[in-house]
């Protein structure tokens, strides 16, 4: 405790002090992270982790992971594999405690009998529909099902049955007898098994065809697993008295406390795993890992860091009041770590030509520039410099009013880490278009200021010699509207209406440093006043290497939204 990795204090950090300090569990504390392996993590699964692997961490407890896999039908070890890399890769470990609630479903079953044992549960055979109807409303009281009051051996006798395969799907499920009249609806015989033939499991097999529910499952499984703090989002609150009464009425090994806190919400995206497959089977983004894609996957693909990830978490808190967080929190904590630790190179984004008519034509020097302007220690490289070049087409204006500082007609602008350059001439092709920049260097002013006079702008760029061509992919918000979900709501349309068109940009062809020739997948740089960059996994269908921009230099939206547009 106490050391420089301690997240900030919370209400479930100081309970658990509380609990520690009191002697509660021993002074042991255990938590877990359970997904359900039904989707890719996403960012709000990365507070989940956060919360429950840094409160082992910090209180010398451990954090199991569990797969709460009880509905087969949507679940597959893809989902299974990607969870583990995504949690790995945000920089926890759960060394070997990963388990599976399918591990249980034994003794699940067990516990279940035990409950019809004690005249606790029952076996009904309501259709959906029927239950649906007994069940009541928030303002009426539900029904008694009529299977209510079979015998102990009966249900003891339909319930081996089940397991057994004996009837079809819906035609039985087992409900705990707890009371029709309760005002939490949870609480009214809530179903604790169903049938479902024919589903494969990706754990299990065909070994079943009944499944527990997740009610019944999640604290028997915390309770097996000696989980002390079982830490769950607000949805699950009217779910504890259920939690409770399940843990209260069979032999549980222990009593583990439920703890709730409110999900995170972002700007600009949707965070349900419904929608997210949704998205991604209907080909609106590229798959899970879509640098666009709220899942950690698509963050890493992106270039964000574990490190950005967690700091976000760290700076968003955890308390039980419902908010969306913005885009920009998220955004500024990838700028701030990558402004420190990314190596800035040189990349031009949409390339004119520069021919430096008294440059020696075949001479090729290296200039040397900083790796990190403000980090002398990461050193310098060498990059080669000779007549032709490559700057921004918008680094260039024919006329343009005097606070433009970079490239006019007949102006001068210092070239980074190399010479001062003056336009001479603008080359059109018969359509009207600038092709090239006929230009002049000054000699003299290899880092150093040019004589009598002051050049106050500086741009990149790359030797079109020796640059390397890539695609480079612009990313921006998948949503044009900061809460796509309410406002699908408010207006009665899909929030897929909301996606935003522009939210992809390729450019094909840009032209990089030739430092950045062999780069590895991930690989993480500034490209000078462009913004942050990484190293996709793919290359493009002319074999060139794709870049992806992870974050502008700056926040581009806070302004638009300050201007109202
Ligand atoms: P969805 O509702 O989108 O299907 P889920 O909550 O069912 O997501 P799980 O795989 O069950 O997804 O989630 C695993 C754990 O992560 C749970 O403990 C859940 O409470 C937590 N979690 C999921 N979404 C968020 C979120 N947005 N913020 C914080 N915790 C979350
Ligand atoms: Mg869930």
């Amino acid at each position: 405790m106490g050391n420089e990795t301690t997240a900030p204090t919370n209400f479930i950090r100081q309970a658990i002090e509380q609990d520690i300090a009191a002697g509660k569990n021993d002074g042991r504390v255990v938590t877990r992270f359970p997904p359900e392996p039904n989707g890719y993590l996403h960012i709000g699964h990365a507070k989940s982790i956060c919360l429950n692997f840094g409160i082992a961490r910090d209180y010398d407890g451990i954090c199991n992971l569990r797969f709460d896999d009880t509905n087969p039908h949507k679940e597959n070890v893809e989902f299974v594999r990607s969870i583990q890399e995504d949690v790995r890769w945000l920089g926890f470990s759960w060394g070997d405690r990963v388990f599976y609630a399918s591990d249980y479903f034994e003794q699940l079953y067990g516990f279940a009998v035990e409950l019809i044992e004690k005249g606790l549960a029952y076996v009904c055979d309501l259709s959906a529909e029927e239950t649906r109807t007994y069940r009541g409303t928030l303002t009426e009281p539900g029904k008694e099902s009529p299977f209510r009051q079979r015998s102990v051996e009966e249900n003891l006798d339909l319930f081996r049955r089940m397991r057994a395969g004996e009837f079809p799907d819906g035609a039985k499920v087992l409900r705990a007898k707890i009371d029709m009249a309760s005002p939490n609806m949870n609480m009214r015989d809530p179903t604790l098994y169903r049938i479902r033939h024919g589903v494969v499991h990706h754990q299990t097999g065909a070994e079943w065809c009944i499944y527990p529910m997740y009610d019944f499952t999640h604290p028997i499984s915390d309770a097996l697993e000696g989980v002390t703090h079982s830490l769950c989002t607000l949805e699950f609150e009217d779910h504890r008295p259920l939690y409770n009464w399940v843990l209260d009425n069979i032999n549980a090994p222990c009593h583990p406390q439920q703890i709730e806190f409110s999900r995170l919400n972002l700007q600009y995206t949707v965070m349900s795993k419904r929608k997210l497959t949704q998205l991604v089977d209907e080909g609106h983004v590229e798959g899970w890992d879509d640098p666009r894609m709220p899942t950690i996957a698509g963050m890493r693909r992106r270039g964000y860091t574990p490190a950005s990830i967690r700091d976000f978490i760290d700076r968003i808190g955890v308390s039980k009041s419902e908010n969306t967080v913005e885009m920009t929190l998220l955004e500024n904590c990838v700028r701030d770590d990558l402004n420190v630790n990314a190596l800035r190179r040189m990349a031009v984004l949409h390339p004119l030509k520069v021919v430096i008519e008294n440059y020696p034509e075949d001479q090729v020097e290296e200039v040397e520039a900083a790796n990190h302007p403000q980090d002398p220690s990461q050193g310098t490289r060498r990059i080669p410099f000779c007549r032709e070049i490559y700057i921004d087409a918008e680094d260039f204006r024919e006329e343009a009013p005097k606070k433009f500082k970079r490239l006019v007609t007949g102006g001068e602008v210092r070239l980074r880490n190399a010479y001062v350059i003056r336009c001479d001439e603008v080359i059109k092709d018969p359509q009207g278009e600038i092709v090239e920049l006929r230009c002049s260097y000054d000699a003299a002013t290899l880092n150093a200021n040019p004589e009598g006079r002051k050049v106050k702008g500086v741009i990149h760029w790359v030797s079109a010699r020796h640059g390397i061509e890539a695609e480079v992919r612009l990313y921006d918000r998948l949503f044009g509207v900061p809460s796509p979900d309410s406002a699908a709501a408010k207006e009665g349309r899909d929030y897929k209406e909301f996606l935003n068109p522009d939210s992809l940009r390729t450019l094909t062809g840009c032209v990089l440093e030739p430092t950045l020739a062999d780069e590895e997948v991930g690989a993480l740089y500034q490209f000078e006043r462009e913004g942050y960059f990484s190293r996709d996994a793919t290359v493009n269908a002319a074999a060139r290497p794709i870049w992806n921009r992870t974050v502008t230099l700056r926040d581009s939206w806070a302004k638009i939204e300050q201007q109202g547009g």
